[in-house]
Protein backbone atom coordinates (compact mmCIF):
# COMPACT_ATOMS: atom_id res chain seq x y z
CA UNK A 1 0.00 0.00 0.00
CA UNK A 2 3.08 2.29 1.01
CA UNK A 3 4.32 1.68 -2.43
CA UNK A 4 1.07 2.58 -3.94
CA UNK A 5 1.15 5.61 -2.31
CA UNK A 6 4.19 6.43 -2.89
CA UNK A 7 3.31 7.42 -6.78
CA UNK A 8 -0.06 9.71 -7.63
CA UNK A 9 -2.25 7.74 -10.12
CA UNK A 10 -2.37 10.54 -12.66
CA UNK A 11 -1.12 13.80 -13.03
CA UNK A 12 -2.67 15.83 -16.17
CA UNK A 13 -0.28 18.83 -17.25
CA UNK A 14 -1.95 21.18 -19.80
CA UNK A 15 -1.25 24.63 -21.38
CA UNK A 16 -3.87 27.05 -21.13
CA UNK A 17 -4.15 30.04 -24.08
CA UNK A 18 -6.07 33.10 -22.99
CA UNK A 19 -6.12 35.86 -24.93
CA UNK A 20 -5.50 38.76 -22.83
CA UNK A 21 -7.30 42.50 -22.88
CA UNK A 22 -4.57 44.19 -25.30
CA UNK A 23 -5.01 41.46 -27.77
CA UNK A 24 -1.76 39.32 -26.57
CA UNK A 25 -1.88 35.65 -26.19
CA UNK A 26 -0.56 34.40 -23.14
CA UNK A 27 -0.35 30.16 -22.54
CA UNK A 28 -0.64 29.72 -18.51
CA UNK A 29 0.73 25.88 -17.47
CA UNK A 30 -1.89 23.75 -15.45
CA UNK A 31 -2.08 20.84 -13.57
CA UNK A 32 -4.66 18.38 -11.84
CA UNK A 33 -2.72 15.85 -10.04
CA UNK A 34 -5.38 12.55 -9.36
CA UNK A 35 -3.58 11.25 -6.25
CA UNK A 36 -6.02 8.33 -5.10
CA UNK A 37 -9.30 7.20 -5.56
CA UNK A 38 -9.93 3.97 -4.51
CA UNK A 39 -12.28 5.66 -1.67
CA UNK A 40 -14.40 7.53 -4.11
CA UNK A 41 -13.92 9.86 -7.11
CA UNK A 42 -10.80 12.68 -6.54
CA UNK A 43 -11.50 16.07 -4.24
CA UNK A 44 -9.37 18.62 -3.87
CA UNK A 45 -8.97 22.63 -4.36
CA UNK A 46 -7.65 24.33 -7.31
CA UNK A 47 -4.78 27.14 -6.47
CA UNK A 48 -3.82 30.32 -8.72
CA UNK A 49 -0.71 31.50 -7.72
CA UNK A 50 2.76 32.38 -8.95
CA UNK A 51 4.73 29.79 -7.37
CA UNK A 52 2.78 27.23 -7.58
CA UNK A 53 4.31 23.78 -9.29
CA UNK A 54 3.83 20.17 -9.73
CA UNK A 55 5.49 19.24 -6.41
CA UNK A 56 3.18 21.22 -4.39
CA UNK A 57 0.11 20.32 -5.89
CA UNK A 58 1.24 16.60 -6.01
CA UNK A 59 1.72 17.09 -2.05
CA UNK A 60 -1.60 18.82 -1.38
CA UNK A 61 -3.21 16.16 -3.91
CA UNK A 62 -1.51 13.24 -1.51
CA UNK A 63 -3.18 15.41 1.78
CA UNK A 64 -5.96 15.11 0.65
CA UNK A 65 -6.13 11.67 0.07
CA UNK A 66 -5.67 11.42 4.08
CA UNK A 67 -8.24 13.90 4.71
CA UNK A 68 -10.58 12.90 3.01
CA UNK A 69 -9.99 9.33 4.55
CA UNK A 70 -9.75 10.52 8.02
CA UNK A 71 -13.15 12.32 8.16
CA UNK A 72 -14.71 9.20 6.28
CA UNK A 73 -15.67 10.79 3.46
CA UNK A 74 -16.22 9.01 0.09
CA UNK A 75 -13.48 10.63 -1.98
CA UNK A 76 -10.11 10.42 -2.64
CA UNK A 77 -7.94 12.86 -3.03
CA UNK A 78 -6.60 15.03 -5.99
CA UNK A 79 -5.42 19.05 -6.12
CA UNK A 80 -4.63 21.13 -9.19
CA UNK A 81 -3.26 24.77 -10.14
CA UNK A 82 -2.02 27.08 -12.67
CA UNK A 83 1.14 29.34 -12.11
CA UNK A 84 0.07 32.62 -12.58
CA UNK A 85 -0.50 35.63 -10.28
CA UNK A 86 -4.29 36.16 -10.70
CA UNK A 87 -3.94 39.57 -8.77
CA UNK A 88 -2.81 40.96 -12.01
CA UNK A 89 -4.97 39.52 -14.08
CA UNK A 90 -8.55 41.65 -14.90
CA UNK A 91 -11.98 39.82 -14.26
CA UNK A 92 -12.44 38.81 -18.20
CA UNK A 93 -8.77 37.49 -17.99
CA UNK A 94 -9.56 35.61 -14.96
CA UNK A 95 -12.53 34.18 -16.37
CA UNK A 96 -11.27 33.16 -19.89
CA UNK A 97 -8.43 31.29 -17.84
CA UNK A 98 -10.30 29.89 -15.39
CA UNK A 99 -12.70 28.54 -18.72
CA UNK A 100 -10.18 27.63 -20.35
CA UNK A 101 -8.45 24.92 -17.49
CA UNK A 102 -12.05 23.60 -17.62
CA UNK A 103 -11.98 23.01 -21.44
CA UNK A 104 -8.17 21.43 -20.96
CA UNK A 105 -9.11 19.29 -18.46
CA UNK A 106 -13.00 18.25 -19.10
CA UNK A 107 -12.75 14.49 -19.95
CA UNK A 108 -10.79 14.03 -16.49
CA UNK A 109 -13.47 16.14 -14.54
CA UNK A 110 -16.97 15.18 -13.06
CA UNK A 111 -19.38 14.51 -10.25
CA UNK A 112 -18.57 10.85 -9.94
CA UNK A 113 -14.38 11.57 -11.90
CA UNK A 114 -12.65 14.44 -10.06
CA UNK A 115 -14.58 17.33 -8.10
CA UNK A 116 -12.26 20.53 -8.07
CA UNK A 117 -13.31 23.40 -5.19
CA UNK A 118 -11.50 26.76 -4.42
CA UNK A 119 -7.97 26.94 -2.82
CA UNK A 120 -5.65 29.94 -2.24
CA UNK A 121 -6.61 32.57 -4.67
CA UNK A 122 -9.12 30.78 -6.24
CA UNK A 123 -12.77 31.58 -5.31
CA UNK A 124 -16.97 31.27 -5.35
CA UNK A 125 -17.01 33.37 -8.45
CA UNK A 126 -14.04 31.19 -10.13
CA UNK A 127 -15.71 27.95 -9.34
CA UNK A 128 -19.16 29.85 -10.90
CA UNK A 129 -17.00 30.13 -14.09
CA UNK A 130 -15.78 26.82 -13.64
CA UNK A 131 -19.16 24.73 -13.49
CA UNK A 132 -20.96 27.02 -16.15
CA UNK A 133 -17.84 25.83 -18.44
CA UNK A 134 -18.31 22.31 -17.58
CA UNK A 135 -21.68 22.52 -18.31
CA UNK A 136 -21.84 23.34 -21.59
CA UNK A 137 -19.73 20.95 -22.26
CA UNK A 138 -21.80 18.48 -21.17
CA UNK A 139 -24.59 19.39 -22.40
CA UNK A 140 -26.49 19.57 -19.16
CA UNK A 141 -26.49 21.54 -15.79
CA UNK A 142 -23.96 19.59 -13.65
CA UNK A 143 -23.42 21.87 -10.33
CA UNK A 144 -21.79 18.84 -8.84
CA UNK A 145 -19.10 19.13 -10.88
CA UNK A 146 -17.58 21.57 -8.48
CA UNK A 147 -17.89 22.60 -4.84
CA UNK A 148 -17.59 25.84 -3.29
CA UNK A 149 -19.60 27.54 -5.27
CA UNK A 150 -21.96 30.70 -5.21
CA UNK A 151 -24.71 30.15 -3.24
CA UNK A 152 -27.12 31.40 -6.69
CA UNK A 153 -24.93 28.50 -8.55
CA UNK A 154 -25.77 25.81 -6.49
CA UNK A 155 -23.02 26.73 -3.61
CA UNK A 156 -24.51 25.40 0.29
CA UNK A 157 -24.90 27.25 3.11
CA UNK A 158 -21.99 27.94 5.42
CA UNK A 159 -19.39 26.19 2.63
CA UNK A 160 -17.39 29.67 2.31
CA UNK A 161 -16.65 29.49 5.96
CA UNK A 162 -16.69 25.66 6.58
CA UNK A 163 -13.15 25.65 6.67
CA UNK A 164 -12.89 28.33 9.70
CA UNK A 165 -15.82 26.63 11.38
CA UNK A 166 -14.28 23.16 11.51
CA UNK A 167 -11.07 24.40 13.03
CA UNK A 168 -12.80 25.94 15.61
CA UNK A 169 -14.85 23.06 15.86
CA UNK A 170 -11.52 21.11 16.49
CA UNK A 171 -9.94 23.51 18.63
CA UNK A 172 -12.84 23.20 20.93
CA UNK A 173 -12.91 19.72 21.34
CA UNK A 174 -8.68 20.10 22.04
CA UNK A 175 -9.52 22.65 24.49
CA UNK A 176 -12.38 20.19 26.46
CA UNK A 177 -9.81 17.52 26.68
CA UNK A 178 -7.22 19.90 27.83
CA UNK A 179 -9.32 21.46 30.81
CA UNK A 180 -9.17 25.14 29.01
CA UNK A 181 -11.78 27.52 28.40
CA UNK A 182 -11.47 30.35 25.09
CA UNK A 183 -11.87 32.75 27.81
CA UNK A 184 -8.23 35.19 28.21
CA UNK A 185 -6.77 32.59 25.63
CA UNK A 186 -5.01 34.53 23.39
CA UNK A 187 -4.24 33.88 19.73
CA UNK A 188 -2.45 35.29 16.35
CA UNK A 189 -3.30 34.06 12.90
CA UNK A 190 -1.00 34.21 9.86
CA UNK A 191 -2.98 34.97 6.68
CA UNK A 192 -6.13 36.64 6.24
CA UNK A 193 -7.96 34.75 3.45
CA UNK A 194 -10.90 32.50 3.55
CA UNK A 195 -9.66 30.05 6.11
CA UNK A 196 -7.54 32.80 8.60
CA UNK A 197 -10.23 35.71 8.23
CA UNK A 198 -13.60 33.13 8.71
CA UNK A 199 -11.33 31.54 11.55
CA UNK A 200 -9.68 34.99 13.29
CA UNK A 201 -14.12 35.84 12.95
CA UNK A 202 -15.16 32.83 14.70
CA UNK A 203 -12.53 32.35 17.37
CA UNK A 204 -13.12 36.04 18.56
CA UNK A 205 -16.94 35.35 18.22
CA UNK A 206 -16.28 32.37 20.48
CA UNK A 207 -14.39 34.09 23.14
CA UNK A 208 -10.72 33.97 21.98
CA UNK A 209 -8.68 37.48 22.15
CA UNK A 210 -7.25 37.97 18.63
CA UNK A 211 -3.99 39.51 19.45
CA UNK A 212 -2.18 39.49 15.69
CA UNK A 213 -2.95 38.84 12.61
CA UNK A 214 -1.12 39.12 9.12
CA UNK A 215 -1.40 38.74 4.93
CA UNK A 216 1.36 38.83 2.14
CA UNK A 217 2.06 42.45 3.25
CA UNK A 218 2.65 41.76 6.62
CA UNK A 219 0.81 41.74 10.02
CA UNK A 220 -0.33 43.83 13.05
CA UNK A 221 0.36 43.28 16.71
CA UNK A 222 -2.30 44.41 19.08
CA UNK A 223 -0.29 44.96 21.78
CA UNK A 224 -2.57 45.65 25.11
CA UNK A 225 -3.57 42.20 24.60
CA UNK A 226 -7.39 43.66 24.57
CA UNK A 227 -8.64 41.36 21.55
CA UNK A 228 -9.24 42.65 17.90
CA UNK A 229 -12.23 42.58 15.88
CA UNK A 230 -11.41 40.95 12.54
CA UNK A 231 -14.66 41.84 10.72
CA UNK A 232 -13.51 45.33 11.26
CA UNK A 233 -9.70 44.82 10.34
CA UNK A 234 -11.20 43.18 6.77
CA UNK A 235 -13.67 46.57 6.64
CA UNK A 236 -9.78 48.54 6.66
CA UNK A 237 -8.38 46.05 4.28
CA UNK A 238 -11.21 46.22 1.82
CA UNK A 239 -11.32 50.18 2.21
CA UNK A 240 -8.88 50.48 -0.32
CA UNK A 241 -10.93 48.42 -2.63
CA UNK A 242 -11.43 45.68 -5.30
CA UNK A 243 -8.49 45.63 -8.17
CA UNK A 244 -9.85 44.68 -11.59
CA UNK A 245 -9.63 40.75 -11.11
CA UNK A 246 -11.53 40.81 -8.22
CA UNK A 247 -8.75 41.00 -5.50
CA UNK A 248 -8.90 43.13 -2.42
CA UNK A 249 -5.83 45.35 -2.26
CA UNK A 250 -6.07 46.60 1.06
CA UNK A 251 -3.83 44.75 3.69
CA UNK A 252 -4.10 44.18 7.35
CA UNK A 253 -1.15 46.68 7.38
CA UNK A 254 -3.86 49.51 6.50
CA UNK A 255 -5.55 48.97 10.18
CA UNK A 256 -3.71 51.69 11.69
CA UNK A 257 -4.57 51.15 15.55
CA UNK A 258 -2.37 48.69 15.57
CA UNK A 259 1.39 48.02 15.80
CA UNK A 260 2.89 46.66 12.15
CA UNK A 261 4.93 43.35 12.44
CA UNK A 262 6.16 41.41 10.32
CA UNK A 263 5.29 37.59 9.21
CA UNK A 264 8.27 36.60 11.15
CA UNK A 265 7.91 37.99 14.15
CA UNK A 266 4.08 37.09 14.26
CA UNK A 267 5.13 33.19 14.51
CA UNK A 268 7.12 34.16 17.30
CA UNK A 269 4.95 36.45 19.71
CA UNK A 270 4.01 35.13 22.96
CA UNK A 271 0.62 33.79 22.69
CA UNK A 272 -1.35 31.06 23.81
CA UNK A 273 -2.33 29.13 19.88
CA UNK A 274 -0.65 30.32 16.80
CA UNK A 275 -2.68 29.47 13.73
CA UNK A 276 -0.86 29.41 10.32
CA UNK A 277 -3.53 29.75 7.90
CA UNK A 278 -1.29 31.56 4.47
CA UNK A 279 1.11 28.74 2.77
CA UNK A 280 3.20 25.50 3.06
CA UNK A 281 6.15 25.86 5.22
CA UNK A 282 5.39 28.74 7.28
CA UNK A 283 7.40 26.94 10.75
CA UNK A 284 10.43 25.43 9.27
CA UNK A 285 13.63 23.96 11.60
CA UNK A 286 14.88 27.39 11.86
CA UNK A 287 12.05 29.47 13.20
CA UNK A 288 9.97 26.22 14.89
CA UNK A 289 12.68 26.96 18.43
CA UNK A 290 11.33 30.35 18.15
CA UNK A 291 7.81 29.61 18.80
CA UNK A 292 6.07 30.93 22.49
CA UNK A 293 2.95 29.31 21.82
CA UNK A 294 1.80 25.96 23.28
CA UNK A 295 -0.76 24.86 20.44
CA UNK A 296 -0.15 25.18 16.87
CA UNK A 297 -3.73 24.72 14.63
CA UNK A 298 -2.02 24.49 11.68
CA UNK A 299 -4.90 25.30 9.12
CA UNK A 300 -2.61 25.83 6.05
CA UNK A 301 -1.86 22.98 4.50
CA UNK A 302 1.51 21.77 5.20
CA UNK A 303 2.43 24.66 7.39
CA UNK A 304 4.35 22.85 9.93
CA UNK A 305 7.76 20.90 8.27
CA UNK A 306 8.35 17.39 9.16
CA UNK A 307 11.86 18.68 10.93
CA UNK A 308 10.02 21.40 12.34
CA UNK A 309 7.72 19.34 14.31
CA UNK A 310 10.11 17.48 15.85
CA UNK A 311 11.23 20.49 17.10
CA UNK A 312 8.12 21.42 18.67
CA UNK A 313 7.19 17.62 19.84
CA UNK A 314 10.62 17.82 21.69
CA UNK A 315 9.44 21.45 23.28
CA UNK A 316 5.88 19.84 23.98
CA UNK A 317 4.20 22.18 21.84
CA UNK A 318 0.67 20.70 20.77
CA UNK A 319 0.06 20.16 16.92
CA UNK A 320 -3.40 19.75 15.44
CA UNK A 321 -2.51 18.77 12.11
CA UNK A 322 -3.34 20.29 8.82
CA UNK A 323 -5.14 16.84 7.74
CA UNK A 324 -7.97 17.47 10.71
CA UNK A 325 -7.80 21.45 11.23
CA UNK A 326 -8.65 22.49 7.71
CA UNK A 327 -10.56 19.22 6.89
CA UNK A 328 -13.74 21.07 7.09
CA UNK A 329 -13.84 23.02 4.25
CA UNK A 330 -13.94 19.41 2.16
CA UNK A 331 -16.61 18.64 4.35
CA UNK A 332 -18.43 21.74 3.36
CA UNK A 333 -17.54 20.58 -0.06
CA UNK A 334 -18.99 17.15 0.71
CA UNK A 335 -22.34 18.13 1.67
CA UNK A 336 -22.33 20.72 -1.13
CA UNK A 337 -22.18 17.70 -3.17
CA UNK A 338 -24.53 15.99 -1.97
CA UNK A 339 -27.22 19.10 -1.69
CA UNK A 340 -26.77 18.81 -5.54
CA UNK A 341 -26.84 15.52 -6.52
CA UNK A 342 -29.97 14.95 -4.45
CA UNK A 343 -31.51 18.36 -5.41
CA UNK A 344 -31.26 19.36 -2.04
CA UNK A 345 -31.10 22.83 0.16
CA UNK A 346 -29.58 22.54 3.51
CA UNK A 347 -30.63 25.50 6.18
CA UNK A 348 -26.95 27.18 7.24
CA UNK A 349 -28.06 25.34 10.82
CA UNK A 350 -28.11 21.85 9.20
CA UNK A 351 -24.97 22.11 7.39
CA UNK A 352 -23.03 23.71 10.96
CA UNK A 353 -24.78 20.76 13.11
CA UNK A 354 -23.60 17.92 10.69
CA UNK A 355 -20.00 19.77 10.55
CA UNK A 356 -19.35 20.04 14.05
CA UNK A 357 -20.56 15.97 14.50
CA UNK A 358 -18.10 15.48 12.06
CA UNK A 359 -15.19 17.17 12.92
CA UNK A 360 -15.57 16.07 16.38
CA UNK A 361 -15.51 12.78 15.65
CA UNK A 362 -12.63 12.89 13.56
CA UNK A 363 -10.90 14.71 16.80
CA UNK A 364 -11.94 12.06 19.15
CA UNK A 365 -10.85 9.43 16.66
CA UNK A 366 -7.24 10.88 16.42
CA UNK A 367 -7.22 11.71 20.04
CA UNK A 368 -7.95 8.13 20.87
CA UNK A 369 -5.68 6.67 18.24
CA UNK A 370 -2.59 8.89 19.43
CA UNK A 371 -3.39 8.15 22.75
CA UNK A 372 -3.22 4.37 22.25
CA UNK A 373 0.19 4.16 20.51
CA UNK A 374 1.38 6.96 22.91
CA UNK A 375 2.23 9.52 19.41
CA UNK A 376 1.70 13.00 18.35
CA UNK A 377 -1.69 14.03 16.77
CA UNK A 378 -0.06 13.89 13.09
CA UNK A 379 0.96 10.07 13.46
CA UNK A 380 -2.75 9.44 15.55
CA UNK A 381 -4.76 11.00 12.07
CA UNK A 382 -2.19 8.80 9.56
CA UNK A 383 -2.72 5.75 11.81
CA UNK A 384 -7.06 6.56 11.43
CA UNK A 385 -7.00 7.25 7.63
CA UNK A 386 -4.18 5.14 6.17
CA UNK A 387 -6.07 1.78 8.04
CA UNK A 388 -9.14 3.28 6.00
CA UNK A 389 -7.11 3.53 3.11
CA UNK A 390 -5.70 0.22 3.67
CA UNK A 391 -9.04 -1.59 3.19
CA UNK A 392 -9.96 -0.09 0.26
CA UNK A 393 -6.98 -0.20 -1.05
CA UNK A 394 -7.18 -3.87 -0.69
CA UNK A 395 -10.47 -4.56 -2.27
CA UNK A 396 -9.76 -2.65 -5.54
CA UNK A 397 -5.81 -4.59 -5.84
CA UNK A 398 -4.71 -5.35 -8.86
CA UNK A 399 -3.91 -8.67 -9.68
P1 LIG B 1 -6.73 32.72 0.25
O1 LIG B 1 -6.20 32.95 -1.08
O2 LIG B 1 -8.15 33.06 0.52
O3 LIG B 1 -5.84 33.51 1.35
C1 LIG B 1 -4.47 33.37 1.47
C2 LIG B 1 -4.02 34.41 2.50
O4 LIG B 1 -2.64 34.19 2.80
C3 LIG B 1 -4.12 35.84 2.02
O5 LIG B 1 -4.56 36.66 3.09
C4 LIG B 1 -2.68 36.19 1.64
O6 LIG B 1 -2.43 37.59 1.75
C5 LIG B 1 -1.94 35.43 2.71
N1 LIG B 1 -0.56 35.14 2.39
C6 LIG B 1 -0.02 34.75 1.22
N2 LIG B 1 1.31 34.61 1.33
C7 LIG B 1 1.61 34.91 2.62
C8 LIG B 1 2.81 34.97 3.37
N3 LIG B 1 3.99 34.65 2.83
N4 LIG B 1 2.72 35.31 4.68
C9 LIG B 1 1.55 35.63 5.25
N5 LIG B 1 0.39 35.60 4.59
C10 LIG B 1 0.41 35.26 3.30
O7 LIG B 1 -6.41 31.19 0.59
P2 LIG B 1 -7.17 30.23 1.62
O8 LIG B 1 -8.25 29.55 0.89
O9 LIG B 1 -7.48 30.99 2.86
O10 LIG B 1 -6.04 29.13 1.90
C11 LIG B 1 -5.07 29.27 2.93
C12 LIG B 1 -4.52 27.89 3.28
O11 LIG B 1 -5.59 27.05 3.73
C13 LIG B 1 -3.87 27.12 2.13
O12 LIG B 1 -2.85 26.30 2.64
C14 LIG B 1 -4.99 26.24 1.62
O13 LIG B 1 -4.52 25.10 0.93
C15 LIG B 1 -5.63 25.88 2.93
N6 LIG B 1 -7.01 25.40 2.84
C16 LIG B 1 -7.99 26.15 2.25
C17 LIG B 1 -9.29 25.67 2.23
C18 LIG B 1 -10.44 26.47 1.68
O14 LIG B 1 -11.58 26.03 1.84
N7 LIG B 1 -10.23 27.63 1.09
C19 LIG B 1 -9.58 24.42 2.78
C20 LIG B 1 -8.57 23.68 3.37
C21 LIG B 1 -7.29 24.19 3.40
Amino acid sequence: MIRRLELPERTIEVSIPVTMDDGSLRVFPGWRVQYNNARGPYKGGIRYHPQTNPDEIKALAFWMTIKCALLNLPYGGGKGGVTVDPRLLSRGELERLSRGWVRAMFPNLGPQVDVPAPDVYTNPQIMAWMTDEYSRLAGRPTPAAFTGKPIEAGGSAGREFSTGQGGLDVLTALMSKLGRAPKDTTVAVQGFGNVGYHLARLLQRAGYRIVALSDSKGGIEDKRRLGMEPEHVMTSKQAKGMIDGMYCIGSVCDFTNYQAITNKQLLALPVDILVPAALEDAITEQNAGAVQAKIILEMANGAVTPEAENVLVQRQITVVPDILANAGGVVGSYFEWQQNLASEHWTEAEVLQRLQSMMTQAFEQTWSKAQQHQVGFRLGAYLVALGRLAEAMKLDHPR
